[in-house]
């Protein structure tokens, strides 16, 4: 086993990396900006190296400082956490060539699965159904002008480097493809650099339902159920639950049992998830993230299994020493994304944080690197809390979830609590009946 690990990343998530590696006896080195000098992830860690101002570009994204800082604290191993390197295939290969264990998958599947375009096609060879649409790149207007009128209308334009949402573009009938196919493009070229988009099928009233897996280097892959995340703004994940409401069991055994025969196949290691779309009691596959995620909380409160630690002790070539049928679910995880914004406006509130009180009690758990006088910079995102709620049945989850979101207090700056707090209560919710375009109309009920 590793005896230090470097945490490439901040906040709360580098504290949940931080957390598990304490509790296998591994030390670890923090880095941070120069706006992150008093965070809780650089207080909690053994040592702690300071890589560059501010500016993600200058720090967390900071190759040659991160490998640096892995040399000079003499780190076995780097762990990338969620987000900035996490899903970067160049920085897991450097790693790699200079001679630390990447705590994550190989490169070629960071890199494969990355390529939204090539992600899709690798799958769906392996057995696994995907949303109808282009089959490949869509390079100018013209030629996709036929396809779209195929696919039919509605239709998407993705970017294929795409991710958080972004370099995505709805077209509901022909006059409206040139504007989205050109959006689309400027949108992913300004994002990622990249401008390649092709198009998919865009379905009406899709859930989102992803299934966390977890493979070896031994050949075994299993999964742990799924995650139901249509809560959804602007394509990106604001709750989020563990079993999906929308799921029947058969369908559940079904969609896990084709995820994990995929993984075993693909010879993946570590932790990911395959994100799929589901309409009308059908599965289409969408993307892989090659990563942990944040919503994996939710999945280690129904399952009862450490993600993190299965991610290292894999990284470091053990077994999986778990199989399939011992992973038993139990009960009902909710998780609430809180973020540093004004609940109505979604205008960042960065600032000092004068009060700060996480609820507790049976089930309840707090993932943040907060503390009462932390000032969130405002250079990086603005989530800043998870609260993550689990129950014996739905029901159970459901009035915890209510009572704790009334205990918690963040005060000093705005935060998304005061729409948590609406959003448990809406009939639609307490009742699972959402799919992925529920809150958008909730929020603009003219939408
Ligand atoms: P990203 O990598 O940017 O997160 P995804 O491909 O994972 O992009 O899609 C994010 C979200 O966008 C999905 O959860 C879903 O809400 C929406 N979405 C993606 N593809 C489709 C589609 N074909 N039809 C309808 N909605 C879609």
């Amino acid at each position: 086993m590793f005896e230090k690990v470097l945490i490439a990343n901040r906040g709360e998530s580098a504290l949940r990396i931080h957390r598990a590696c304490r509790e296998m006896g591994i030390q670890t080195v923090a880095v941070h900006s120069t706006a992150d000098s008093d965070a809780m992830h650089v207080r909690l860690a053994d040592e702690s190296v300071c890589i560059g101002p501010p500016s993600p570009r200058e720090s967390y994204l900071n190759i040659p400082a991160i490998l640096t800082a892995a040399a000079i604290t003499g780190a076995d191993a780097i762990h990338p956490g969620i987000g900035f390197m996490a899903e970067n295939a160049t920085f897991a290969e450097m790693v790699e060539e200079h001679g630390f264990v990447f705590i994550g998958p190989t490169p070629q599947h960071i890199r494969i699965m990355g390529d939204k375009i090539t992600a899709k096609r690798t799958v769906k060879e392996l057995g696994l159904p995907t949303v109808p649409g282009s089959d490949g790149v869509v390079a100018t207007l013209e030629a996709a002008k036929p396809l779209a009128a195929r696919i039919g209308y509605p239709v998407l334009i993705k970017a294929s480097a795409g991710g958080g949402g972004k370099g995505m573009k709805v077209a509901s009938s022909a006059k409206d493809l040139a504007e989205a196919y050109t959006l689309a493009r400027n949108e992913a070229r300004a994002a990622f650099g990249n401008d390649e988009v092709y198009l998919e099928k865009y379905l009406a009233h899709p859930r989102h339902i992803e299934v966390q897996i977890l493979g070896d280097t031994h050949g075994h892959a299993i999964h742990l159920g799924e995650r139901d995340c249509s809560i959804q703004r602007r394509h990106q994940k604001v709750i989020e639950e563990a079993p999906s409401p929308g799921l029947n069991d058969a369908e559940r055994a079904q969609i896990g049992k084709l995820a994990a025969s995929v993984v075993q196949r693909l010879g993946y290691r570590g932790v990911g998830t395959l994100e799929f779309l589901y309409e009308n009691g059908r599965f289409y596959f969408i993307e892989m993230n090659t990563r942990l995620q944040i919503e994996h909380t939710i999945t280690e409160m129904v399952t009862g299994l450490d993600l993190v630690r299965a991610q290292i002790r894999v990284a470091a070539g053990l077994p999986l020493g778990i199989k399939q049928s011992d992973v038993l679910p139990s009960g009902h995880a909710i998780e609430c994304r809180i973020n540093a914004e004004n609940p109505e406006t979604f205008i960042p509130s960065p600032g000092l944080v004068t009060d700060f009180h996480a609820p507790g009690g049976l089930g309840v758990r707090v993932d943040s690197a907060l503390y009462s006088g932390y000032r969130v910079p405002p250079y990086y995102d603005s989530m800043i809390a998870k609260l993550i709620v689990h129950g014996k049945t739905r029901n159970e989850c459901l009035l915890r979830l209510r009572r704790s979101l009334e205990e918690f207090v963040i005060g000093g700056i705005e935060t998304t609590l005061p729409l948590h707090r609406r959003l448990v209560a809406q009939p639609d919710f307490i009742d699972g009946r959402y799919d992925i375009h529920w809150l958008e109309g909730f929020l603009d009920p003219l939408s």
